[in-house]
């Protein structure tokens, strides 16, 4: 019998004939936990509960009632709400809040009968590709204990890679869910901006938000999606659209595709030797399979970054001006007046990075600044996403690394935020443009640290997207 599975269906068939009840996987994804406790990628372990749940699900699947999901123990990032339990973004200002309501996720994967074992590390109010801004420290990388677990859902990510759970639940606005995946060896998934509510996810940037799943296989991506995706009454940015079956559709695509790949991937002196080699091995695997693979120059690349960081700090000035040491978690003890609540918990609760961003976001909101970058920064979104929309009418695919390097050693903190803000580089155009994207592990570098390469496509395309996945995997 297998330690740890790899698949649900053999999850699901050792549960109907017996060799395994779903309380037993829990225990052994506790023992687990504890083993792994260095790499510091729960922020808290919902152990009794989760065999509680076990040991009815297990009733269920007796009864023949279970979900979709039975079986399937997983770890959601400290940024999605479930009722009753304590909900931080990984900042002091959360400490001790308790979620009062639950994301629409997480009904969703409690109605399919997934178990919840614990909540995730994460950058605080997952603002950061480290996990180092979180108020509980780092995430260690499984692979390699002294080089950051990536960011910003690096407990979610370390968590599936340490097999601590089955699977995790992240959120990506910029490439939280892609970035750590790839960093781990795993599969990281952003849907289409509307396909995934944001009911009850710690807001960040709202028009960049969305939950996406973090697992070892694209069958399990698919699965989570089919069963978090959809419209909701709460967040009325969702898609209508009807949501596939996506994981009864899998299957890997067999026709033959165009794919867009950046030029500057491969001639940026920015970007690692042995991820351009990756890239360029997965490129001469493609075309020897019969697909048309071109190069492309993406004219507006500079101004990813910068419009993606001027946006999303605006975005999250707005909310988290929420925190104000009265309605949530800390409130300072040197408080004396309402104002001095304001400043002094806001200023005691919040870390650096999360301050910084919020200066940033109240000076390019602010009314002289406003039209210089706000404004023009959302113009140039508009340009970033016709322009990707342009690119993906031609092509099925825009395939670019996740990152621009590997996991890097914990505690090399750059002088310049800048600095750090520009290996986003690849994440952001998908976000700045809605689209979705998967990261999907190919292969380590020489030192043993897993690469990842990511995979664009059109809106709301994600069964085309899982498809050609399941296809690059195999190649
Ligand atoms: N690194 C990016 C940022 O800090 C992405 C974070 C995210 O997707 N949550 O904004």
């Amino acid at each position: 019998m297998a330690k740890f599975y790899s698949s649900l269906n053999e999850i699901k068939s050792g549960l109907q004939n017996g060799s395994i009840t779903v309380e037993e996987l829990v225990k052994r994804y506790l023992s687990q936990i504890e083993l792994n406790a260095h790499l510091n990628a729960f922020n808290e372990v919902f152990a009794d509960e989760a065999l509680t749940r076990a040991a009815e699900v297990d009733r269920s699947i007796k009864q023949g009632t279970a979900g979709k999901l039975a079986g399937m123990v997983i770890a959601i990032k400290d940024n999605i709400s479930y009722k009753g339990h304590k909900l931080s973004a990984s900042s002091k200002i959360l400490e001790n809040f308790t979620a009062i309501y639950s994301s629409t996720v997480v009904e969703r994967l409690l109605a399919e009968d997934a178990i919840i074992i614990g909540r995730c590390n994460c950058d605080e109010f997952a603002m950061g590709a480290t996990n180092e801004s979180s108020y509980y420290g780092p995430v260690k990388n499984h692979a390699d204990n002294a080089k950051v677990s990536g960011g910003s859902s690096g407990g979610s990510a370390v968590a599936v890679q340490a097999n601590m759970c089955y699977a995790a639940i992240g959120t990506d606005t910029g490439g939280s869910v892609r970035q750590p995946a790839s960093f781990c060896g795993l599969i990281g998934l952003k849907p289409t901006y509307g396909r995934v509510s944001r009911h009850g996810l710690i807001a960040y940037a709202s028009s960049f938000d969305q939950a996406g799943p973090i697992t070892r296989s694209v069958e399990d991506a698919a699965l989570l999606l089919e069963v978090m995706a959809g419209a909701d009454d709460y967040d009325s940015t969702l898609s209508q659209k009807p949501v596939e079956n996506y994981s009864a559709n899998l299957q890997a695509s067999a026709g033959k595709k165009k794919i867009a790949y950046l030029q500057d991937a491969l001639s940026s002196p920015g970007v690692d030797a042995e991820i351009k080699a990756t890239l360029t091995t997965y490129i001469d695997k493609l075309r020897a399979d019969g697909h048309k693979v071109t190069p492309i120059a993406f004219d507006h690349l500079d101004y990813l970054v910068p419009a993606y960081y001027i946006l999303v700090t605006a975005e999250a000035s707005s909310n988290l001006a929420r925190y104000d040491g009265v309605h949530y978690g800390y409130r300072s003890k040197n408080a004396t007046d309402l104002m001095s609540t304001y400043k002094r918990s806001r200023s005691e609760g919040f870390g650096k990075e999360v301050k910084r961003r919020i200066m940033l976001g109240t000076f390019v909101l602010s009314a002289g600044y406003y039209d210089a970058y706000y404004a023009k920064a959302q113009k140039v979104r508009r340009i970033i996403r016709e322009k990707t929309d342009q690119i993906l009418q031609e092509y099925d695919f825009i395939l670019v690394p996740s990152s621009p390097e590997p996991a890097s050693a914990i505690g090399k903190i750059e002088k310049d935020p800048v600095v750090g803000y520009l290996a986003d580089i690849f994440t952001v155009q998908a976000s700045l443009a809605g689209v979705p994207a998967i990261s999907l592990p190919a292969g380590n570098n020489a030192e043993g640290l897993p690469l990842g390469l990511q995979l664009l496509t059109k809106h709301f395309e994600e069964q085309e997207l899982l498809n050609f996945a399941k296809y690059f995997l195999q190649l």
